[in-house]
């Protein structure tokens, strides 16, 4: 397995080849790629579809003491062993030297991977590129999403994301763990078919060194090596990084679309993190919205990625859409289950994950994607394998009623007919 095929050679993520070229051989190496393209006929994509937000973005982390450089590159440091990346390197290049006998979608993927590379992309332009479609679908219905708007990462190790309002604008953030979080999650959930033992084992590690430390360690160099086909750039551990991280973001923008960014309480931050609350000298403040509102947001988000589904490109991503949403809701679940069996309190103000979990497993049903949600029982799988050895652990219910009169509240207020939906009105 080359290095260079462990990277999507799509573009859309990678975080496991890393390298750090010195700044001058970097820009010239740019220019390079930027003319080869040109010569070809070839337009890449912007790194950042909404250069824009970037501004008030970094406006938003100067105002709680934090900087945008703190956010991690795309390919950040460290990960991949010093003698490896001279290889992948060498292979980079040798796909330039034959880029004359190569397409030019080949080599417009390649050249995307070396600009992501030898650029300084970082994480805030990934999220705001796998988030655009969704956004941009939201933005058509009237009277959602319609005013000013950012998406960022949130430079912290931390599996959350968060909403507020800022100058004006509706703030849309992802903290740095959320992705390493979702990666690794996505890449084992790949690996357990290969190797169910390790994929329990090497997922209880991450979620221990979460809870033990407050931050998401990065994927290890390695993480299902053997199991997992990195070369295959539609593998289900990239698509399903890919939709996780999409419903996290789309949660935001659910608050944002219901108006609880400007409804809702405001609060500090829930942290426990001593070390990391000195890196903040102002208080970070932070929406805290009532329970219902945090199941609606889940569902508008839900919602939000299945209409895009409307689109013909992606007709044939709802699976891996209703996935997404288990694997972000499943991992709540287990941060959860790890953290109580570590005695430790994570304050947060979302109601408890496994209802959260049950509530979207309804909304599979209602929105009639029963057959669809077949990769998201698989993750449930997952997560019921990995949290199985946590003391008092719990999947949801089956059916529950004090959750079907939660559900049928949550539905209403989002104004979807459940006229025929005799599961969720008949047993509450
Ligand atoms: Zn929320």
């Amino acid at each position: 397995m080359g290095l260079l095929q462990r990277m999507n050679p799509f573009g859309q993520r990678s975080g496991k080849l890393q390298t750090q070229p010195a700044l001058g051989a970097a820009a010239n190496l740019l220019e390079a790629i930027e003319g080869m393209a040109a010569m070809r006929g070839i337009v890449l994509p912007p790194c950042d579809p909404y250069p824009d937000q970037q501004v008030v973005y970094e406006r938003y982390l100067k105002s709680v003491g934090l900087d945008h450089s703190q956010v991690d590159r795309i390919l950040n440091m460290g990960r991949i062993p010093e003698e490896k990346r001279a290889a992948a390197h060498g292979m980079l290049l040798a796909a330039v030297l034959n880029s004359g006998s190569i397409s030019n979608g080949e080599l417009a993927a390649i050249l995307t991977v070396a600009r992501t590379i030898f650029s300084e992309q970082r994480a805030t332009s990934l999220l705001r590129t796998i988030s655009a479609p969704i956004y941009e679908k939201a933005r058509k219905v009237p009277g959602r999403l319609s005013g000013p708007l950012a998406m960022g990462v949130f430079p912290f190790r931390w599996f959350n994301g968060q909403s507020s309002a800022f100058e004006g604008t509706s703030m849309c953030l992802a903290a740095t763990g959320s992705f390493d979080l979702i990666e690794i999650f996505s890449t084992l959930f790949a690996a357990r078919q290969k190797d169910p033992g390790y994929a329990v084992e090497k997922m209880r590690e991450a979620l221990a060194t979460y809870v033990r430390t407050n931050e998401v360690e990065s994927p290890k160099y390695g993480l299902g090596e053997g199991l997992v086909d990195f070369g295959n750039a539609g593998g289900i551990h990239t698509l399903l990084t890919t939709a996780g991280e999409q419903f996290l973001i789309s949660h935001e923008f659910g608050h944002v679309a219901l108006g609880h960014t400007v409804s809702s309480p405001r609060g500090a931050m829930p942290t426990r993190a001593v070390g990391l609350l000195s890196q903040t000298p102002n208080d970070v403040q932070v929406i805290r919205p009532e329970q219902l509102d945090e199941y609606c947001a889940d569902v508008w988000a839900l919602q939000a990625m299945l209409a895009l589904a409307e689109e013909p490109e992606y007709e044939e991503k709802i699976p891996i859409f209703c996935g997404g949403a288990a694997v972000f809701l499943g991992l709540a679940v287990l941060v959860e289950a790890a953290s109580r069996a570590a005695r430790i309190d994570t304050k947060d103000s979302h109601p408890p994950a496994s209802n959260r979990l049950y509530l979207i497993e309804l909304a599979f049903e209602l929105f009639g994607h029963h057959e669809n949600a077949f990769v998201a029982r698989r993750v449930r799988e997952f997560v019921d394998e990995v949290g199985a050895e946590y003391p008092g652990f719990e999947m949801p219910p089956m059916l529950s009623r004090p959750l079907n009169q939660i559900a049928a509240q949550v539905f209403e207020k989002l104004n979807l007919d459940l006229s025929h939906a005799p599961y969720i009105t008949d047993f509450r």
